[in-house]
């Protein structure tokens, strides 16, 4: 896979998922955020483990939707394409 920054589709998915994240995270409390540090290595198995934990957290179900919803489009792009579109650790 190819990091690809000059897709307009990786742009676009990489921006939501940013900002997506971060209404997430400063609703979240504090077991969520630690929980959800140690998970994002960014790899699929990762990403199924943030989906497990979205549910339980403390957080604004539209917003947990939210987030659910750019993971499950930056797979599905990288799926089709081979791209790949990098996820943030920490958003601070
Ligand atoms: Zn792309």
């Amino acid at each position: 896979m190819t990091v690809s920054d000059d897709c307009d589709e990786c742009r676009k998915i990489r921006l939501e998922l940013r900002d997506a994240w971060m209404d997430a995270w400063l609703s979240a409390d504090k077991e969520f955020r630690s929980a959800w540090l140690g998970l994002f290595g960014g790899t699929e198995e990762d990403a199924q483990r943030a989906e497990d934990l979205l549910p339980k957290a403390n957080i604004e179900p539209k917003l947990a939707e939210r987030v659910r919803e750019a993971i499950m489009m930056k797979f599905r792009h990288e799926t089709q394409t081979g791209h790949k579109i990098p996820l943030r650790r920490n958003i601070t």
